[in-house]
């Protein structure tokens, strides 16, 4: 592990104790941010990647280093208890309800060093300007959020924000028909709306050969599944 003994742990430093980079690894510049600096880290992908299992493990570890950590999320993702950012492996982190990315603002204390932002995608495009405020008042600012839609297309506010992230993370699930890395959220349910909020019964990781954009088919396409449906838990969905 290197250059970790500055006042914040730096997202170098926890990728550095997971796995030391391989060829073709390519690691970011945060490494040398110098004094009190903020910058943005991104974590996308589809339903069930361990977006925020992955945003609780960072946020869990700015703890454990005894920085003064923000957590919220929009008000929209209430399906679990309320003031609480749950996994859909049943991890769980204390949270903040937010209406719209500007109450983030409202509800920041001056003392705050690490803000986290759960299920980002549902903020809308303020969430970019919210995030670079953040981060030019010296916040480390880590965001999960969908990166496509139901339909496998860039789900906005995502990419602006992925083009002023200093650090992007990228992750995949399992798809459930074939066990291949899963890049899309299968929608289950027939329905046009951006966002339906929904549970297991409605979503589905696919990867992209068995990914069905329309969902009116995706049900009736025939095909063993190899994968169990893994029932209980839900989380946000587009
Ligand atoms: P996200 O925030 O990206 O929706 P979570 O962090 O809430 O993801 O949940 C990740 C967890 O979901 C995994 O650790 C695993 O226990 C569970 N899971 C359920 N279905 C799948 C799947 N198809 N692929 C990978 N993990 C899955
Ligand atoms: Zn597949």
């Amino acid at each position: 592990m290197r250059g970790c003994t500055g006042r914040r742990s730096r997202p170098d430093c926890d990728a550095a104790q997971r796995v030391a980079p391989g060829p073709g690894v390519r690691r970011n510049d945060v490494d040398i941010v110098k004094g009190n600096m903020g910058w943005i880290e991104v974590v996308v992908g589809p339903m069930f990647s361990g977006k925020s299992e992955e945003l609780i493990r960072r946020l869990r570890r700015a703890e454990i280093a005894r920085q003064r950590v923000q957590i919220f999320k929009p008000v929209i993702d209430s399906r679990y208890t309320a003031n609480e950012i749950v996994s859909h492996s049943g991890l769980g982190i204390p949270s903040d309800n937010v209406s719209k990315a500007s109450e983030i603002l409202e509800k920041l204390q001056a003392r705050t060093e690490v803000v986290g932002i759960d299920e980002a995608q549902f903020l809308g495009d303020e969430v970019v300007e919210v995030c670079t405020k953040l981060a030019n008042l010296g916040k480390r600012v880590i965001v999960a959020g969908l990166d496509t839609d139901y339909r496998g297309r860039p789900f906005e506010p995502m990419p602006r924000l992925l083009a002023v992230a200093e650090e992007i993370t990228k992750l995949l699930a399992i798809c459930v028909r074939c066990g291949n890395p899963a890049v899309h959220t299968q929608r289950l349910v027939d329905s046009e709306e951006l966002i339906v909020v929904g549970a297991t019964e409605m979503y589905e990781a696919r990867c992209r050969r068995c990914f069905e954009p329309n969902p009116a088919q995706a049900r009736k396409e025939a095909g063993p599944v190899i994968m169990p449906r893994i029932r209980g838990a839900s989380n946000g969905a587009a």
